[in-house]
């Protein structure tokens, strides 16, 4: 293969814009592929970045965790063949050696990086990946409307795992993550209640449309006793009410990597056996699972398409709110 020219948006250093260039790929080696990204999603992570707020983070980087695409080229240890459709989410590589990793919870490993984070991510014509943390992806599923299922979808479904058997789920932070896991809480017979910011009768219409049973501002109390909660807002004062508004021995699930201070509450609020807990990246085996749940469930997203070249305003409008479901852009 002679080298090849891509474009990719690139992320200088916390606080920057996204600049646009031209780089150059070589034959992929060891287990690399080389993917043709078709399209990217956009998530809230991808603010964290912009914003400094992820220490693990290697400047420049590509962002972009949620890509799919076609395998162009691929190094001679490939698991998968050229021609190959994937999906390269957060998880880009895990030591397989700690005990996190040998223990089923590579999501944990210490050693783990992420694409759009240490490695190059999918807000680019072409991204070069681990094959083994690659996921193979029917061509049918390797659409635009499948981006958001490999992060938004994926971390959702883990929170909505770690619910066990709850009938009643509440949801703080009504966007890309929770319009997905509704659809598959509504699937297992679950009913959902949505809790969005204060005034935002958007996301409270949104949030009916997909499925909620009930929808009012985060500042409301829950209209019934829940049985777990799911945050998605990077919010912690939102942590103590969703304690509130959870049964004896009911699961609150954080399912942000960052959010901000969570404030002291009485312990009250905890006691009666509740569970506070959070939920961190994704392993492999997430993957496959859900991708047969989203499947099964006919889970659909709803996307607003960007090119490529203009990510800095998709970025803008998930920061002001102005996008209901997932922002995705165009790589192809
Ligand atoms: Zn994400
Ligand atoms: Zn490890």
């Amino acid at each position: 293969m002679t080298a090849l020219r891509a474009r990719a948006m690139v992320l200088a250093a916390p606080g920057a814009r996204l600049r646009e260039v031209v780089r150059e790929f070589a034959a992929p080696a060891a287990a690399e592929v080389l993917i043709r990204v078709h399209a990217c999603a956009v998530c809230r992570t991808d603010l964290h970045l912009q914003d400094g707020d992820l220490p693990q983070a290697r400047y420049p980087v590509v962002p972009g965790h949620q890509a799919v695409g076609e395998i162009v080229a691929a190094g001679p240890a490939a698991v998968l063949p050229v021609g190959t459709w994937v999906g390269a989410a957060w998880l880009a590589w895990t030591c397989e050696r700690c005990e996190f990793c040998r223990s089923g919870r590579e999501n944990l490993c210490d050693h783990a990086e992420f694409h759009g984070c240490q490695r190059d991510g999918g807000f680019a014509t072409h991204l070069l990946a681990d094959s083994r943390w690659c996921l193979p992806m029917e061509r049918a599923l390797g659409t635009v409307t499948a981006t958001p299922l490999l992060c938004a979808g994926l971390i959702g479904y883990r929170s909505l795992c770690m619910t066990g058997d709850a009938r009643t789920i509440g949801i703080y932070g009504f966007g890309s993550a929770a319009h997905l896991v509704t659809q598959v809480a509504l699937h297992q017979g679950r009913r959902v209640f949505a809790f969005t910011t204060p005034g935002d009768t958007a996301a409270r219409d949104f949030a009916r449309e997909v499925g909620a049973c009930w929808a009012g501002g985060s500042d409301m109390p829950s209209p019934e006793p829940l049985d777990a909660a799911l945050l998605f807002a990077p919010v912690g004062a939102l942590v103590p009410q969703a304690l509130a508004a959870v049964k004896k021995g009911g699961t609150v699930v954080c399912g942000g990597i960052h959010m901000s201070d969570i404030p002291a509450f009485p312990y009250a609020r905890l006691w009666g056996e509740r569970v506070l807990r959070s939920v961190a990246n994704l392993t492999r085996r997430d993957g496959t699972e859900f991708m047969a749940v989203a499947a099964g469930a006919w889970v659909q997203a709803q996307v607003t398409r960007y090119p490529l070249t203009r990510a800095n305003d998709a970025l803008d409008d998930l920061r002001s709110g102005a996008i209901n479901g997932t922002a995705v852009l165009d790589c192809g």
